[in-house]
């Protein structure tokens, strides 16, 4: 069964690149019918806090990236699946544990090198022109002047990392990257602990390996940006004598200059992007399509239609062998594009979900004709935030009018006609529309003027959804008192 997870450390916001990793993780997962973890790497003590996990959690969650393992959102002290604890720091115990195991096999050893001899040690090396790292072979007996073994010091841990021959990377994305070993250093797994003989808190290399074992990972799809510490977590699963899981390191998120994205781009965290009335399907499918060339039958897509794959057929024609290599530039453009097309395409009951955090409260009670009627009358806008400020109208009477409209709009000839649609009592869109055309024919009026000088009389502007559409949202009553004022 395959296994994938996603292991974001809580700095504070969730990165729409990891989002993007996540997304991988759980499409590979959904289409070969396993499992997708969520993990907490959070040993980075400074900035791991249960806000920052939550979230990460709620963004997620937003996102439509559902784990089936993986922390209890807003809950430390739960989780769901198997292999929990979820959260690296309630893992340290395993953890410890099987540094123990290194060490008492000797494939692990104490290192009490002050940084003023690994600096000297490095200067040496450089000096001498060698390739091999400063930091290997730091244990006694293999050229290092301080007492490591002395065990009631505290000390931190190094790995032993083999010397010969070439560590190789078989990456699903990338193909294969070879890594000299003398190029790798004996890297710490865990930092000096605070008692003698203490093990302090273990590094991200060593934690990931564990925890991927652990948690019967069978795909790590990460970020590029580990593609150099893939190499150093090799040799630690063989160590173990764990079998390797699949990699794929999925290229970074440019902005359109190219740079790396970051903020000064815009928007970066998910947070933002649920902010700025993007539906999560059009978050996903533009995400999605940085490094992803979806084939359908042996092809590449094409048309613009073909590119608005729903999950279900992202899920279906997902494959990594089919993601590039390189970095990919994010089209903010095509994300809003993607949005429109997808707002268009909802049904009303699934935008409303995803509309309603933009709408006053009032909009929960009101009935579901309104809700229909008021979602289709502003479905062609190009976010939610579109659609939420095309609505204002029917929750508020307007705060100002616009001058030129009135000046254009409420003319004398319109006023006794705006007196009789004030009269109308048949609201429904048919009952209306006879009764609108009706006012017209008496009054000579065209359709235009009337309503024109409606909206502005109903909205204080002359643009609303379908005049119709625009009575029976404002309601009978409240027509009524917004007209007094122009009769
Ligand atoms: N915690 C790492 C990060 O946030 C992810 C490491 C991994 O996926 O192996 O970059």
């Amino acid at each position: 069964q395959v296994v994938t997870r996603f292991a974001p450390s809580p700095t504070g916001m969730l990165h729409i690149g990891g989002v993007r990793t996540a997304l991988f993780c759980w499409l590979y997962a959904r289409k070969h019918g396993g499992r997708f973890i969520l993990r907490v790497e959070d040993t980075d003590l400074s900035r791991s806090t249960d806000d920052n996990i939550r979230i990460i959690e709620e963004g997620m969650a937003w996102c439509g990236l559902d784990w089936d393992e993986g922390p209890v959102v807003g809950d430390p002290s739960r989780w769901k699946g198997p292999h929990g604890p979820y959260r690296q720091m309630q893992r340290m115990d395993l953890y410890r544990a099987k540094i123990q195991e290194l060490l008492d096999k000797g494939l692990a050893y104490r290192c009490r090198c002050s940084k003023e001899a690994l600096d000297a040690r490095r200067k040496a090396v450089e000096e001498a022109g060698k390739v091999f790292q400063y930091n290997r072979g730091l244990d006694a007996g293999r050229g290092c002047a301080e007492a490591h073994h002395d065990a009631s010091q505290p000390a931190a841990i190094r790995f032993r990392m083999p010397v010969d021959g070439d560590i190789v990377v078989a990456d699903l994305i990338k193909g294969e990257t070879r890594f000299p070993a003398e190029s790798l250093d004996d890297w710490i797994i865990a930092r000096t602990g605070e008692a003698p003989g203490e093990i302090g808190v273990p590094t991200y290399n060593f934690c990931v390996v564990v925890d991927d074992t652990h948690m019967e990972v069978t795909h790590v799809i990460r970020g590029d940006d580990h593609l150099n510490n893939t190499p150093k977590q090799i040799p630690l699963f063989e160590a173990f004598g764990y079998d390797l899981p699949a990699f794929a390191h999925v290229p970074m998120i440019l902005g359109a200059d190219g740079a790396k994205l970051s903020k000064r781009h815009g928007a970066t965290s998910i947070t933002e992007y649920q902010a700025m009335g993007l539906l999560p399907s059009a978050v996903r499918l533009a995400l999605a399509r940085l490094s992803w060339t979806p084939k359908i039958d042996g092809r590449a897509v094409e048309s613009a239609e073909e590119e608005l794959l729903t999950d279900a057929q992202m899920i279906q024609l997902f494959d990594l062998a089919d993601c590039q290599k390189s970095a990919a530039r994010f089209d903010m453009d095509k994300l809003q594009w993607m949005n429109q097309k997808l707002i268009q395409r909802a049904s009303w009951q699934e935008l409303e979900p995803h509309l309603r955090p933009f709408l006053p409260e009032a909009w929960a009670a009101k009935p579901e004709d309104f809700k229909r009627a008021a979602i289709q009358a502003t479905q062609k806008g190009k976010s939610l935030v579109e659609m939420a400020e095309a609505l204002r109208f029917a929750f508020e009477r307007p705060a100002a009018f616009d001058e030129k409209a009135v000046e254009k709009f409420m003319t004398p000839a319109v006023r006794p006609a705006l007196a009789e649609v004030r009269a109308l009592a048949d609201y429904t869109h048919e009952g209306l529309e006879a009764g609108f055309n009706a006012i017209l024919e008496r009054h000579g009026l065209k359709t235009k003027d009337l309503a024109q000088a409606l909206r502005v009389a109903l909205c204080g502007r002359p643009v609303s959804p379908g005049i119709f559409d625009t009575l029976l949202l404002v309601g009978r009553a409240e027509v009524a008192a917004r007209l007094e004022k122009w009769i």
